[in-house]
């Protein structure tokens, strides 16, 4: 994939492409913003300084083979039967890390399918029946890294006695390991906009023939998948732009925006207020 090569890196596991398929729409998608608006398109936006400026965009998508790359395939799959050291336990789901004083020395898991109660405790499981319950644990020779995404990082650290030592008391977690109120707090989601026009493309400019199991477009599609090929290749967003207001346009926006954006933002340039993407998919499916 064209771009640049000071941001970009060609050689490492994890692969980005424009995808197996491109919509007709991008171009269009393009060419308005540059009529309209006067942002101009360049090869590839998609770095830390590049603003107001279209592109068409790329995706976590191997160009060689059309599949989705993922840490999981471009790092563990490819060394799981070489790798003597590395045992991946599947269907599991670790309950706490396991301490002795402020040491982490492990960790307690279930099977994935035992549920714990809510209550921080963990005292209550429910299992289906003849199921072995009994939480398992892991000694660590060396460390516990917790890497469990954003939501479920910061419940484990809290079943494992860190997080505000008022919460962790107020649940029965008497032995509080680290009193870190910060843990579970200031969860920012991103919001999404999305706004929906109806339009009149070929059978690969949208999801919609694949969406709806239009025979012959999904039966070439699976041939062309078999080559990394076609729509089934691609995430359908074909092209975006990041935006930055002017000095005047924040002021125009004014109110909880301006203020947000002075504290937070308007010293930083390279930073942009929100991304504005094609999806070319249908509605149904956000
Ligand atoms: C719909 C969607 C689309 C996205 N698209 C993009 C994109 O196009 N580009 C991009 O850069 N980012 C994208 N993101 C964001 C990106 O996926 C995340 O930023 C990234 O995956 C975070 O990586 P992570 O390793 O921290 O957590 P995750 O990828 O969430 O991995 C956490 C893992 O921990 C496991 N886990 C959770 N709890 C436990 C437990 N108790 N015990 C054991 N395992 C547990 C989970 O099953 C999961 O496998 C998207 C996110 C979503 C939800």
């Amino acid at each position: 994939m064209e771009g640049d090569d000071e941001t970009h890196g060609y050689e490492g596991p994890l692969h980005v492409s424009r995808g197996g398929s491109s919509s007709a729409l991008a171009e269009e998608f393009i060419e308005t913003a540059r009529t309209l608006f006067g942002w101009e398109s360049v090869v590839d936006s998609q770095d830390f300084k590049t603003l107001n400026r279209t592109s068409r965009w790329a995706k976590w998508i191997d160009p060689r083979t059309g599949k989705r790359s993922d840490a999981a395939y471009g790092y563990v799959h490819p060394i799981l039967d070489t790798q003597d050291s590395l045992h991946l336990l599947l269907e599991s789901k670790v309950v706490r890390v396991i301490f002795e004083g402020t040491k982490a020395v492990g960790v307690e898991y279930v099977k994935k399918s035992v549920l714990y109660s809510s209550r921080l405790t963990g005292s209550k499981l429910f299992a289906n029946e003849g199921e072995d319950v009994s939480p398992k644990t892991i000694r660590a020779r060396m460390l516990v890294v917790i890497s469990a995404g954003p939501l479920s990082s910061p419940l484990i650290l809290q079943r494992s006695a860190i997080g505000s030592e008022a919460s962790l008391i107020s649940v029965g977690l008497t032995n509080v390991i680290s009193d870190l109120p910060a843990v579970g707090e200031n969860f920012q989601d991103h919001p999404l906009l999305p706004t929906f026009f109806q339009v009149n493309t070929g059978p690969d400019d949208t999801s919609d023939d694949l969406v709806l199991g239009v025979n012959e477009t999904v039966e070439r599609a699976e041939k062309e998948f078999q080559h990394g090929r076609g729509p089934l290749a691609t995430n359908f967003v074909d092209a975006a732009i990041k935006l930055r207001p002017s000095k005047e346009e924040v002021s125009e926006i004014g109110g909880e925006f301006e203020r947000y954006w002075n504290e937070n933002l308007a010293g930083k340039p390279d930073k942009p207020a929100v991304l504005s993407a094609l999806a070319t998919v249908r509605p149904y499916a956000w």
